[in-house]
């Protein structure tokens, strides 16, 4: 059985854009480091759940066509630098106002992620993000730990650290 990590996308596996949205494929910039992340937690037996607010969708700045897209093509990039690619992702397309259960902090996208995947134990997987809301939907979800990701700890330090 795998077990299984959950990772944020905006300021974790691409660079964060300030006051936008990666709308298309030309703005999406791999983070350094990130394939060899994913591919160090492949190595050692985890399912890669990417789990990502982008309420771009409600205010109509990108289609969810587009979006998918970009994650074909994230996971095509990913592969072609000896990274792992993601086996699931899971999106919010819902705005602030609309109090749906999946926008992170709620914790609606890692519960339907256990749904999906019976061999997921939420009190054994962890979350690696940036935000506070990526912290508190891991721990609304039930999960054991949260790393946080910055500008002095990638995701990659990051996924060393939990993997030592
Ligand atoms: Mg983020
Ligand atoms: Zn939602």
């Amino acid at each position: 059985m795998p077990k299984t990590v959950f990772i944020d996308r905006d300021g974790v596996i691409n660079r964060r854009l300030i006051d936008d949205w990666v709308k298309v494929w030309e703005e999406f910039e791999l983070l350094d480091g990130v394939p060899e992340a994913l591919s160090l937690l492949k190595n050692a037996d985890y399912r890669l759940i990417l789990i990502t607010n982008q309420r771009g969708i409600a205010v109509n700045k990108f289609t969810r066509e587009t979006l998918d897209n970009t994650h074909e093509k994230m996971n095509e990039l990913i592969s072609s630098k000896d990274g792992a690619p993601f086996d699931a992702i899971y999106v919010c397309p819902h705005d602030r106002h609309e109090k749906c259960s999946c926008r992170k902090p709620q914790p609606g996208m890692i519960l339907q992620a256990a749904q999906d995947f019976q061999d997921i134990n939420l009190s054994e997987c962890v979350m690696f993000g940036d935000s506070e809301s990526d912290r508190g939907a891991s721990e609304n979800a039930g999960c054991k730990g949260f790393y946080k990701i910055d500008d002095e700890h990638s995701l990659l330090n990051r996924v060393k650290e939990y993997l030592k």
